[in-house]
């Protein structure tokens, strides 16, 4: 690989080849997982690059192809899988600086692909009150072509599904790695080809979000002296059709009292809680429904005093991945995992789940809208002791009916969240013939005998036909 080559290539560029940045921004949130922090604590790029424009990028694609360096996009670095880490060294290429907002209209809103997440709420919201309907919990940081390309769902997911979901992404602006790079515009089911693709099949350069109507969200923390009645209250409260609610989050104690330091002084000692975001129009409709459920309202922003709410991070910053990360940052020995309870037996799933690992798994449940069903998520938390017992919990779960998306494996496939087949090799073989595009990240395209026709579940099904 003759990097200097390339950066005489790519001369009037912002380059940057200095030793200690290239490997900070060689890194994502790998280290949530023992496993992988083991794995990919080495990896590090040559160089980064960061076009301003899809001209700049083409000119870094070609170069790159030309002297068959490998490419792997980074939006913010705020995936956890490893995602945004380049196995094979060469250009880390930094969008972050792609991040204009484009335009806004009823129902769309158009970005470049560094554009965080929040940055994009604020103007569409300042243009005509609308907001996008899906945000990972890193809503403040993450890059919407980093969410588009390697996450899944969050906040708004109660209401909208996931990322998977037709409809959830309009439109993609996408260029191939080839000599003369061309620029694709997708749509429809081709969309499902570049999300959650890590970057494998072509760099996002725009896309189209679609938006819903933006209201003020209040944070409420309920309290519950039971997990299983935090699990119950959830799922009530997800199925109850006229209260609008953004996240519905049951956490089993002890977590919050241990790992939720600034929120601390609202636990009572051994209280499971369920963390809400409800629209500021339905709060006296929640509190009424919360109280004939029986749970205790322990937190109301729309009531806190300002005293009370200070400092405090937005209810958001408690849940999906954030959970993992309040913990991780008091007990370094925690892990997680990430397992789905399916449909209709998601509350029986919890609790017999819930109850076979004490004091080494905690529940962490995260309720959404799955294929028209109101279900949940698991992210729970474990007490990392090895990497086989880590493997034995994964099956312990799976035998038991709840399919785990392994957040410690780096490979599309492994991962479990994304299923390749032959219509997404022969989008790769076109947009990425050379296999320069973050190298290593799927199976099929590096093992041509690799058999993905698995019959495990996965959240982004493949794209070929049955039958
Ligand atoms: C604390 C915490 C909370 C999280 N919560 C959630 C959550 O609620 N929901 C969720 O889905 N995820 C969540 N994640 C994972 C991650 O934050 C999200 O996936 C996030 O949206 C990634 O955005 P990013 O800009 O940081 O992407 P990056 O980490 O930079 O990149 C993610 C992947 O996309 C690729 N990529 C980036 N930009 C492009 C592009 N323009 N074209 C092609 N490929 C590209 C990268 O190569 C990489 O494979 C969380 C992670 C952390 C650490």
């Amino acid at each position: 690989m003759d990097v200097s080559a390339l950066k005489r290539d790519l001369d009037g560029l912002k380059l940057d080849d200095n030793p200690a940045i290239v490997q900070q921004k060689s890194r994502d949130f790998y280290w949530y997982s023992p496993v992988l922090k083991q794995q990919l604590d080495h990896v590090t790029g040559d160089l980064i690059v960061t076009p301003k424009t899809e001209a700049e990028l083409i000119r870094v694609l070609a170069a790159c192809h030309r002297h068959g360096v490998p490419v792997t996009p980074r939006g913010s670095g705020t995936g956890n899988y490893g995602q945004a880490m380049p196995l094979s060294g060469g250009v880390v290429l930094n969008l972050a600086e792609m991040n204009e907002i484009k335009s806004v209209a009823p129902g769309r809103v158009v970005t470049g692909p560094g554009a965080v997440l929040a940055d994009i709420d604020k103007a569409t919201r300042a243009h005509s009150g609308q907001e996008l309907r899906l945000s990972p919990s890193t809503y403040n940081t993450a890059s919407i072509g980093g969410f588009i390309a390697g996450g899944s769902g969050g906040v708004g997911s109660i209401n909208f599904g996931g990322l998977r979901d037709f409809g959830n992404v309009l439109r993609l602006r996408v260029v191939t790695m080839e000599a003369e790079p061309k620029a694709l515009e997708l749509t429809g089911e081709d969309l499902h080809k570049v999300t959650h693709a890590y970057g494998t099949n072509g760099i996002i350069t725009e896309v189209e979000m679609p938006l819903t109507a933006a209201y003020d969200w209040v944070d409420v923390i309920v309290g519950f002296d039971a997990f299983m009645d935090a699990a119950r209250y959830g799922n009530a409260l997800a199925c109850q059709d006229g209260i609008l609610t953004k996240l519905i989050t049951p956490i089993a104690a002890p977590v919050p009292q241990l790992y939720f330091k600034r929120h601390q002084k609202f636990f009572r000692e051994g209280q499971s809680i369920c963390v809400v975001m409800v629209a500021q129009h339905g709060v006296d409709a929640f509190l009424a429904f919360t109280r004939l459920a029986g749970g205790e309202v322990i937190f109301n922003a729309a009531t806190a005093t300002p005293e009370e709410k200070k400092g405090l991070p937005p209810a958001y910053e408690l849940a999906w991945n954030h959970t993992t990360l309040r913990a991780l940052r008091v007990d370094p020995d925690i892990t997680y995992l990430q397992s789905l309870y399916p449909f209709p037996n998601q509350l029986a799933l919890v609790e017999k789940m819930d109850a076979m690992f004490p004091g080494e798994v905690f529940s962490h449940l995260e309720f959404v809208r799955l294929d028209g069903n109101i279900t949940c998520f698991g992210l729970p938390l474990v007490k990392f002791t090895t990497e086989a017992r880590l493997d034995e919990i994964v099956r312990l779960h799976e035998d038991n009916g709840c399919p785990i998306f392994n957040p410690h494996r780096y490979t599309l496939e492994e991962g479990g969240m994304k299923q390749t087949d032959a219509v997404q090799l022969a989008f790769k073989r076109e947009t990425d013939p050379q296999g320069l595009l973050n190298p290593g990240k799927m199976i099929a395209w590096e093992n041509p005998d690799y058999d993905y026709r698995s019959g495990r579940t996965f959240l982004f099904k493949g794209l070929q036909k049955a039958g």
